[in-house]
Order: structure tokens, then C-alpha cells, then sequence
């Protein structure tokens, strides 16, 4: 059994008695930590969970989700963290997708599961989920549990606006582990804050799993205020955190910026979009190596990353090099642009759950397309030059313009629509909806967005909204949208 669920127990060999996990009135060592997920693990197999079946998680961060994760690859389950921003119709789509046998969440989102399940999973909430971590566990069986195993579904949706879930093995996130382990000294005696939520790549990959495999200390943070962080990192000596680039530039906004105690920060790892130049001078003055990573859920997610060095602070707004167990290969693009990025590595995902054809169309053999357009200097540091895809990056959440469309053209006063990314210097990009109305009627933004905010989530609803005779479109009768987006966007109604 080499899952990631034998890590609490493998780690509670090496370092029994150090502090695994933090959180205000509470803290688990490693052996705690180890005798938990076993008995939880237990109380899931005598629930009839078995390997491969689904278990799923609504809630903020918190030492209850990693347990549950932990405890679901020990068995073989396949770990589903949701999203806590998306709406009960949305979250509803993703289970009946994913179909989890269970599906725990914290005490705030009780209704949330509710309105989303239908009445068609079973829920366990905070009090059973401790009854069930309370029970004498009998000896777990060898679970035999491998690299190659599905360990957890995390949803993305696509170009296209469907959701779909990027099935991630054992192995990539394992991977994911160690690339991050070659360009950044994790330490043993590293306190990690996971700020960055754990229902993405990110905050599952990213600086918690590294922490937990040297033997650190992850202090968990149920959410991201920017007062509470920077007095965390001070009050709880934080040595490294995951952020996107929002986190960092509200933090770095905040009137307690300048005078908090960063001094216990060695690096700071953000990735999801590239953060200005003003963000990353502003920590580098207070002393911080900021190491941007590039990647994507489907490779679990890392695929560049700065090195942890003097190279990092020399080319701070750089995603780094390629990760070890990563090959990069770079595709003519057929207009002349730049090159679209092709990945390969150990961290790379199989597939999407469920949905052969869209993997297929992911894939080219054993390279992932990632949609992006990235060159290299001559030291070999990443730029990302361009998105090739049509996704709309708001504050480390996705957007997909088709999903969008797809509920305002559904609206009585809209004809057909457009929604493409402008940039934004708190969010980095936002959504603007070109509407063309339905004849007769007079759509306003607020009214708009009004209909809307029932069926999507909140970051999901366009900024701005223009109203347009007509869209723009090329001989084969598709949207232009680089003409949408270089359509005067610093002049924004
Ligand atoms: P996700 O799967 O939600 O993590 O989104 C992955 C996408 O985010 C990538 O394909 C890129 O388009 C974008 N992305 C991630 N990291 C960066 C970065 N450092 N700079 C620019 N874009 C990024
Ligand atoms: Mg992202």
C-alpha cells in the first residue's frame, strides 16, 4: 500500500509525536493523525464503501477534510472535494456526475448539501463524521492501494462549459509531491497555512501535501481574509503558503501589510495567473520570495515552478522551469502566434472521469494540451504568453464564457450573447457579457445579473454588460472573440 492514505501512518512512524495539523483550538500529531484516518478508513469500509466508489466533501478548509481525504485513499475511495462557491444546481450536476456514496460537509453547509443532493446521497455532518472517527476500528485489512489507483476527481469544466472531472491517480499526486520537493526545501520544521482551498489542484498539490511528506505542520484556514492571514503567519510562525495572485495583492493592500511580522515566511508558492509587477515588488520588499508555479487540475496540478534560489527573486512574475518528472514540448501554432504547450510527466492525469471523448480530444498520445501559449527564455524560465483556450481567469477561479452564454441566451430578454475576459487589477481578469437583446426588449446589467445569480455562481456572473445589434463573427459563422475582448476594454460602461 503505497497511497497517499498510508501517509499519515508512514509519517507517524518517522515523527510520531510532531504536530501534523493546526487549527484555532486544536492540533493532531502525526500518530493521532494516523489512529484517526485508520478508524475513519474502518467506518467506511463497514459502510460498504469499497475502492473505486466516491466520497464527497462540502466545507471550508479544515483538519476534518484532509482526514476524510486520508481516510478515503486508504480504502481505495476516490476523494471528491466540492467547490463551496458553486450553487445547489450546480454542485447537483457535479453529483450526478460523480455519484458519491457519501458526501460529508461542515457545519455552515448543511443546507448548501442538501439543496444539491436531492435527497439522493446520504450526508454526514460533522457529529456522525466524529461517531464515525470514534468507533473501534477492527485491524484494516491490507487495502493495497497503488500508485496507479484513482485517488480524487476534481471538476474543472471545459471549453465546451460541461463540468468535467479530472481524474487524478495516487501516482500524480505523489509526483506532484516530489517535483515540488526539487525546486523548493520543504524542512521538516516548515508551518504551512492552507489558505488556498482545498477543493482545487492547487490547495491539495501545492506546499499541503510537500508539507506533510517532510513532516511539517499544516495550519489550516477555513477561508482567505487578509487581516486573519498576515496575523496568522505572525502569531503561528508560517513558513510557506499557497496563494493565487488576488490572495497576494489583498494582502498586500491591507494597512497592517507594511508593518506585519513576516519573518518567519521563506517562500510564498502562487500560481493560476501571473501577478503584476506591483504585487510581486510589494512582497519582495517585504523580504518574501514569492515562487510562481504554472499548471492546471489535469496535472496535478504543477508543471513549472521558479526554484527556490536567487534565480526566484530575479525573475519574480517567471513560472520557473519545467518540474522533474515533467517533459514539455512546444506546438507550432498554425497562425504564427506563439507556441501552444504540450505536458507529459508522472503528474499527469489519465483521463476525465466518465467522458472517454473529452479525454481524447485532451490528449495527443501521451501529451496533454493545456491550451496555453508558453515560450522560454534562454535560461529556460516559462513566460505565459497567451490562453488559446476560452477560459476567463477570475481570482484563481474558473470561468468558461460558454457556460455563461448558455444561461443568458436561456433568458427571455437575450437573443444570443458573448462573454469574454477583461483585465482587472484586484481579480486579474473579470467577465464581459456582449448581449444582443431579444427584439422588444431592453436587458440592464443589474437585471441580468439578478436572473442569473439563482443558477450560478456568484464569480461566474458577468462584471460588466454591453448591449450590442449584433456579434461579431468569421466566414465559418463563429464568434470572434479577440475582436470582443480588444474591443476597448479600459473603456468599460
Ligand atoms: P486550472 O485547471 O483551474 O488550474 O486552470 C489552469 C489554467 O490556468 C492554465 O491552463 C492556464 O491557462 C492558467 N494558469 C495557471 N497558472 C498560470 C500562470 N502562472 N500564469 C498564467 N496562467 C496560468
Ligand atoms: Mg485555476
Amino acid at each position: 500500500d503505497y497511497g497517499i492514505g498510508s501517509w499519515p501512518w508512514r509519517q507517524a512512524r518517522i515523527r510520531p509525536h510532531k504536530v501534523a495539523f493546526t487549527q484555532p483550538g486544536h492540533a493532531l500529531s502525526y500518530v493521532r493523525l494516523a489512529e484517526r484516518v485508520e478508524r475513519l478508513a474502518a467506518a467506511l469500509l463497514a459502510r460498504r464503501i469499497r475502492r473505486g466508489h466516491r466520497v464527497a466533501y462540502l466545507g471550508f478548509n479544515d483538519i476534518a477534510a484532509l482526514e476524510v481525504f486520508f481516510a478515503a485513499a486508504r480504502i481505495g475511495a476516490i476523494f471528491v472535494p466540492l467547490n463551496t462557491r458553486l450553487t445547489g444546481s450546480e454542485l447537483s450536476v457535479l453529483l450526478q456526475d460523480s455519484t458519491p456514496s457519501l458526501l460529508f460537509h461542515d457545519s455552515g453547509h448543511h443546507q448548501l448539501a442538501q439543496e444539491a443532493s436531492h435527497g439522493l446521497v446520504w450526508l454526514v455532518g460533522p457529529d456522525e463524521r466524529e461517531a464515525m472517527t470514534a468507533e473501534p476500528s477492527p485491524e484494516l485489512v491490507d487495502t493495497d492501494v497503488g500508485l496507479g489507483d484513482d485517488a480524487v476527481i476534481l471538476y474543472t469544466s471545459g471549453t465546451t462549459g460541461v463540468p468535467k472531472g479530472a481524474v487524478l491517480t495516487h501516482g500524480n499526486l505523489t509526483f506532484n509531491t516530489m517535483n515540488q520537493l526539487a525546486h523548493v526545501d520543504v524542512l521538516s520544521t516548515d508551518t504551512a497555512l492552507v489558505v488556498a482551498p482545498l477543493f482545487h489542484a492547487a490547495g491539495l498539490g501545492q506546499v499541503t501535501l510537500p508539507t506533510l511528506f517532510k513532516g511539517g505542520t499544516l495550519a489550516v484556514s477555513p477561508r482567505f481574509q487578509a487581516a486573519q492571514a498576515l496575523t496568522d503567519i505572525a502569531e503561528r510562525h508560517i513558513t510557506s503558503f499557497a496563494a493565487v495572485p488576488t490572495i497576494l495583492k489583498m494582502m498586500c493592500d491591507h494597512p497592517a501589510f507594511p508593518t506585519a511580522d513576516l519573518s518567519s515566511l521563506r517562500y510564498v508558492i502562487y500560481g493560476g495567473s501571473p501577478a503584476s509587477q506591483d504585487v510581486a515588488r510589494a512582497w519582495q520588499q517585504r523580504g518574501v520570495t514569492l515562487l510562481q508555479g504554472y499548471g492546471m487540475t489535469e496535472a496535478s496540478p504543477g508543471v513549472t515552478l521558479a526554484v527556490l534560489g536567487d534565480a526566484a527573486m530575479a525573475k519574480p512574475v517567471s513560472p520557473g522551469v519545467p518540474h522533474f518528472f515533467t517533459d514539455v514540448h512546444q506546438r507550432p501554432c498554425e497562425a504564427g502566434g506563439a507556441p501552444e504547450l504540450l505536458v507529459s510527466g508522472l503528474n499527469v492525469f489519465r483521463g476525465y472521469w466518465k467522458r472517454p471523448a473529452d479525454t481524447a480530444a485532451a490528449m495527443e498520445g501521451r501529451w496533454l494540451r493545456t491550451g496555453d501559449a508558453v515560450t522560454f527564455d534562454k535560461d529556460g524560465w516559462a513566460t505565459v504568453a497567451g490562453r488559446i483556450k476560452d477560459v476567463i481567469i477570475s481570482g484563481g477561479e474558473n470561468i468558461y464564457p460558454a457556460e455563461v452564454e448558455a444561461r443568458l441566451d436561456a433568458l427571455p430578454d437575450v437573443r444570443e450573447s458573448a462573454v469574454v475576459g477583461v483585465p482587472d487589477e484586484r481579480w486579474g481578469e473579470v467577465g464581459l457579457a456582449y448581449v444582443v437583446p431579444a427584439s422588444g426588449a431592453a436587458p440592464t446589467v443589474e437585471g441580468l445579473r439578478q436572473e442569473l445569480s439563482g443558477q450560478l455562481a456568484p464569480y461566474k456572473l458577468p462584471r460588466y454588460v454591453r448591449v450590442v445589434d449584433h456579434l461579431p463573427r468569421n466566414a465559418t459563422g463563429k464568434i470572434m472573440r479577440k475582436a470582443l475582448r480588444d474591443r476597448h476594454p479600459d473603456r468599460l460602461p
